[in-house]
C-alpha cells in the first residue's frame, strides 16, 4: 500500500489493518501468530552475537522483547502516528517506568492535579519521599501551566487527554506550545479518549501513554500498558523495562491485538451511547450536575469538538442531588443490566463510585476540592443497546 494513501486512512480501517504488520510474502498469517518462546535459538554464535549487540534485528529474550508483543506496539505506533512505542505489563508500569526514567535523569514533573487516582498517588509518594520535584496544575489554566514550567526547569507535563472522573479535557496544542517553550517534554495518557477520537501526537505531543486495560483491549480480560514517541524517547523506556521487568508477555499481546481490531466499532457505539445517556440525566429530577465533553453545558465542550469531532468519549459522570455516599450506593446496589466496577472502556456497562474507589486514597479535603463529592458516579458506557443502558440507570435512580 503506497504511503499517501496509508496516510489518508480513516481509523476504523486503521485498526482493523494495524494488527497485519508482519513481514508480507506467500503464506503470511492475516492474524499475527502467538509466540509464548521466550528464549530463542541462533544459527551461529556470530549471529548471536551481533543480535545481542543490537547490530542485526533479533529477538533475545522474552523481558526485552517478543515477536507478539512488538507486533502489538507497531500497531499502537502506527495508530498513534508515532515512530515507536514500547508495552508493559499494565498502565500503571508504563507510567511508574516513564517517571523512573525522568527521575533517574533528575527531571522535575509537573503533572494535571485531577489524575487517574494511583497516579497522582504515585506523584504525591515521590515528592513525599523527596524522590523527585513534583507539581501539580489545573490543566485548564494555561497561565498556571506556564508560570509551574518557567518557575523551574521542568522534565515532564503530564496530562490525560480526558480527566478522570469528571472529563475535563485537555488543550493537547496549547500545552505543547507552552511545554516546548520550555524545553519540556508533554506526555497525554490517551486512555479515555483512544486513538478513536484523536492522535495526540499529531497535535504536539511528544509521549502518548495509554493503559491498554481499558478501551483498547475492551474486553475486561488483559492488563497493559504503553508509551509511545520518538525512537529515542522509547528506547529509554525499553532499556529501562528490559531491567525492571514490567514487559508485556506475548499472550496479552496477543489478546490486546484481537481486541483492538474491534476498538473503532465499540468506541463509536460506547460514544453514540453515552451521548444519550448524558442527555437523558441532564433533565433528570435526581440528578444535580453532568459531566459528559459532548454536551454543550461541558466547560470544554468547543475544546471537546475541535479537538474530537463530533464523538465526547464513552464516559458519562454525574452528581445526585442528594450528594451522599448513602445515596450512591443505593444507587450502584440497584443496577440490573450495568455492573459495578473499576474499571472503564469494556463492553460492559460499568458504574463505579470514585470517592470510594479509584480516588479512595486521595485526602477527603483535596477531592472535595477537586469536585468530587460523595454522590459522584462515573459511568463507563458498553455496546449494550442505548435503550437498555438508559433504563437501567433510570430505574437505579428512582431507588434513590
Ligand atoms: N490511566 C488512566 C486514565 C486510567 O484510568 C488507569 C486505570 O484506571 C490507568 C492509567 C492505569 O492503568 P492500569 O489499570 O492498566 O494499570
Amino acid at each position: 500500500m503506497g504511503k499517501d494513501r496509508k496516510e489518508q486512512e480513516r481509523i476504523g480501517t486503521r485498526v482493523v489493518r494495524t494488527a497485519r504488520v508482519l513481514p508480507s510474502g506467500a503464506g503470511t498469517p492475516l492474524v499475527p501468530p502467538l509466540v509464548q518462546s521466550v528464549a530463542f535459538d541462533y544459527g551461529s554464535m556470530a549471529e548471536q552475537d551481533a543480535i545481542f549487540a543490537n547490530e542485526r534485528p533479533g529477538w533475545v529474550y522474552g523481558r526485552y522483547g517478543t515477536p507478539t508483543t512488538a507486533a502489538l506496539e507497531r500497531a499502537l505506533a502506527d495508530l498513534d502516528g508515532v515512530e515507536d512505542a514500547v508495552c508493559f505489563v499494565s498502565g500503571m508500569a508504563a507510567i511508574a517506568t516513564l517517571f523512573g526514567v525522568v527521575i533517574a535523569e533528575g527531571g522535575r514533573i509537573v503533572a494535571q492535579e485531577d489524575t487517574y487516582g494511583a497516579t497522582r498517588a504515585m506523584l504525591e509518594r515521590f515528592a513525599v519521599e523527596r524522590t523527585a520535584d513534583v507539581a501539580f496544575v489545573d490543566p485548564t489554566n494555561l497561565e498556571a501551566i506556564e508560570r509551574a514550567l518557567t518557575e523551574r526547569k521542568t522534565a515532564l507535563l503530564y496530562v490525560e487527554s480526558i480527566s478522570n472522573p469528571l472529563l475535563r479535557v485537555t488543550d493537547v496544542s496549547a500545552l505543547a506550545d507552552r511545554a516546548h517553550a520550555a524545553g519540556t517534554l508533554l506526555c497525554v495518557d490517551a486512555t479515555f479518549a483512544t486513538p478513536v477520537l484523536y492522535r495526540p501526537a499529531g497535535l504536539g505531543a511528544d509521549l502518548v501513554l495509554h493503559s491498554l486495560t481499558k478501551y483498547i483491549n475492551g474486553h475486561g480480560d488483559v492488563m497493559g500498558g504503553s508509551v509511545g514517541g520518538t525512537t529515542a524517547e522509547v528506547a529509554k523506556l525499553r532499556e529501562r523495562v528490559m531491567s525492571d521487568g514490567a514487559y508485556l508477555p506475548p499472550h496479552e499481546a496477543w489478546l490486546t491485538i484481537r481486541g483492538m481490531r474491534t476498538l473503532e466499532l465499540r468506541v463509536s457505539r460506547q460514544c453514540a451511547g453515552a451521548h444519550a445517556l448524558a442527555t437523558h440525566l441532564a433533565g433528570h429530577p435526581k440528578v444535580a450536575r453532568v459531566f459528559y465533553p459532548g454536551l454543550p453545558s461541558h466547560p470544554q465542550h468547543q475544546l471537546a469538538c475541535d479537538q474530537y469531532g463530533e464523538r465526547g468519549g464513552g464516559v458519562v459522570t454525574f452528581a445526585l442531588t442528594d450528594d451522599t455516599r448513602e445515596a450512591a450506593y443505593r444507587f450502584l446496589d440497584a443496577l440490573e443490566v450495568a455492573a459495578s466496577a473499576t474499571t472503564v472502556g469494556d463492553l460492559f456497562t460499568e458504574v463505579l463510585h470514585p470517592a470510594t474507589a479509584s480516588h479512595r486514597r486521595i485526602d477527603p479535603a483535596e477531592r472535595a476540592r477537586m469536585g468530587i463529592t460523595d454522590g459522584t458516579v462515573r459511568v463507563s458506557v458498553g455496546i449494550e443497546d442505548p435503550y437498555d443502558i438508559v433504563a437501567d440507570i433510570d430505574q437505579a435512580l428512582e431507588k434513590v
